[in-house]
């Protein structure tokens, strides 16, 4: 072996240099402004927390089945414990359905060290920075882009599920960068519980599809838009779709915090 050649990482060393590269991003100052922001000012009732308050990385880990791609994080959930969906109402909805689901190992999710797994899924956002009024604009979401690129490039997921028609629409808009995604045309719209497949199986690949599901967040919640039943319909589905391909649940049993 050639001792002058620099290692090449492994995937899960690259999974790390990107969960890197999310939390030191400053480009959007608008985004960056605003999280140190809501971390000095903090809700009355988390005034005794340190507030994380940076771009938000990933949850869980690479090479997995599920991904599920959300919109932002919350002011006072993520940008607050620093972990996907964790902290807020948004986030009781997800992990529930995720447990009952068997992609997380408890229903809970309060912090970083609640000892909360996924089990063959991981979690991420198209935009990894808190928003005002929840509403990143198209320049942000463009700037945030790469990193939603890695993230799926390393997950290597067979199911994606976009929560929300922006979340739908920014996977879709990655056709061109990524060599084994064919969108039918036209191009398909976002409706709950609707399924796209984005690649054949072929030559021992599995085939990869794009699920679209309202958004778990309180607007969808309380007005009984997105209910439960519906919500764990979505993800039978996706279990019934990985079960179905060839290798679809040979990693199933893995775990990350
Ligand atoms: S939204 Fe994305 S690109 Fe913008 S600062 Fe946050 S991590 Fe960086």
């Amino acid at each position: 072996m050639d001792k002058t050649q620099p290692k090449k990482r492994t995937v899960v060393g690259q999974w790390k240099a990107l969960q890197s590269s999310v939390i030191d991003c400053r480009q959007c100052s608008r985004l960056f402004e605003h999280t140190r922001r809501v971390a000095k000012e903090k809700r009355k009732a988390y005034l005794d927390q340190e507030y994380w308050g940076r771009p938000v990385p990933d949850f869980g880990r690479p090479n997995v089945s599920l991904l599920v791609i959300g919109l932002a994080p919350g002011a006072h959930g993520a940008n607050r414990t620093g972990r996907m969906f964790t902290g807020d109402r948004s986030g009781d909805w997800l992990y529930r359905a995720l447990c009952r689901s068997g992609f997380a190992n408890q229903p809970t999710s309060e912090n970083r060290e609640d000892g909360l797994c996924l089990v063959n899924c991981s979690i991420t956002n198209v935009c990894r920075c808190a928003p005002p009024l929840n509403k990143p604009t198209g320049e942000e979401l463009l700037n945030c882009r790469p990193f939603l690129l890695e993230t799926i490039r390393l997950a290597r997921p067979q199911v994606l599920l976009a929560l929300g028609g922006l979340a739908w629409k920014a996977i879709l808009n990655l056709e061109s960068s990524l060599e084994w995604m064919k969108i039918p045309r036209p191009k398909p719209t976002f409706s709950h519980g609707d399924r796209v497949q984005l690649s054949a199986g072929s030559r021992g690949r599995v085939p990869r599809w794009l699920f679209g599901s309202y958004h778990p967040s309180q607007q969808n919640t309380f007005t009984g838009r997105l209910t439960e039943p519906m919500f764990d319909k979505v993800f039978s589905d996706i279990n019934n779709t990985i079960s179905v391909s060839p290798g679809g649940r040979a990693n199933k049993n893995q775990v990350s915090e």
